[in-house]
């Protein structure tokens, strides 16, 4: 799952990231409104985290903006500012949770959590494809009832492409969503990791599930035949 931290203090905003990816998270930061809202048109953001009082744009105007667009990222609002009507309004702009600062990093984990798991953003917590079965939740996944063990970026990836069953995503956006900015490495990074991906699901069993679009992408699904 993809995160974007919204941060400006820069101390702060690196324990999060530093924290949330240790949980396996792929976690952008900004530390402006702006390039907030501008990350936020181009990626789509399974959860933000978002601070109030932020330059160039606040995080109220961002949750407006987001909001408006028909979005349905979650999004945790984080700030100091901590009276009730601060908080009533922004729940009402649209802002999932609330958490004051200064908090447990503990806290914010289990919050995070707490907001992944939820429905409303027309994701339930257990993703099936075939006998395909990933709970994102305990991020266990199973193929006919068999326990795969994956690595962070393998388990990325196969959510990624199970959220999106029968739709081809390409490399780029495989990219975007699985690796985060601080990535520097091989362009073929997908193809090596949809490699590792293959061995560990689809080998053992005569119903392949991840198929290759070729000069397209990948597409995770049932169907048996493989476009040309
Ligand atoms: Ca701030």
């Amino acid at each position: 799952m993809r995160l974007l931290i919204a941060e400006d203090e820069r101390k702060v905003a690196e324990v999060l990231a530093r924290g949330l990816r240790a949980e396996r998270f792929a976690v952008d930061v900004a530390h402006d409104g702006l390039d907030a809202w501008r990350m936020m048109s181009e990626v789509e953001y399974d959860l933000v985290i978002l601070d109030l009082l932020l330059p160039g744009m606040s995080g109220t105007e961002i949750l407006r903006r987001l909001r408006r667009k028909g979005l349905a990222t979650a999004v945790l609002v984080l700030t100091a500012r901590a009276t009730t009507a601060d908080k009533v309004e922004n729940l009402e702009q649209g802002a999932d949770d609330y958490l004051t600062k200064p908090f447990a990093f503990a806290e914010l984990l289990a919050r995070v959590r707490a907001l992944l798991r939820r429905p409303p953003t027309g994701k339930t917590h257990l993703l099936r494809v075939a006998d395909l079965e990933i709970d994102r939740l305990t991020q266990q996944v199973r193929r006919g009832g068999k326990r795969i063990e994956l690595t962070s970026k393998e388990y990325g990836l196969l959510e990624y492409l199970a959220s999106h069953p029968g739709r081809v995503l390409t490399r780029t956006m495989i990219m975007e969503h699985v690796w985060d900015e601080s990535f520097e490495g091989l362009t073929n990074i997908v193809d090596v990791y949809v490699r590792h991906l293959r061995a560990k699901v689809d080998d053992a069993c005569e119903r392949k599930l991840i198929r290759t679009v070729r000069g397209a992408g990948y597409s995770l699904g049932e169907e048996t035949e493989d476009p040309l």
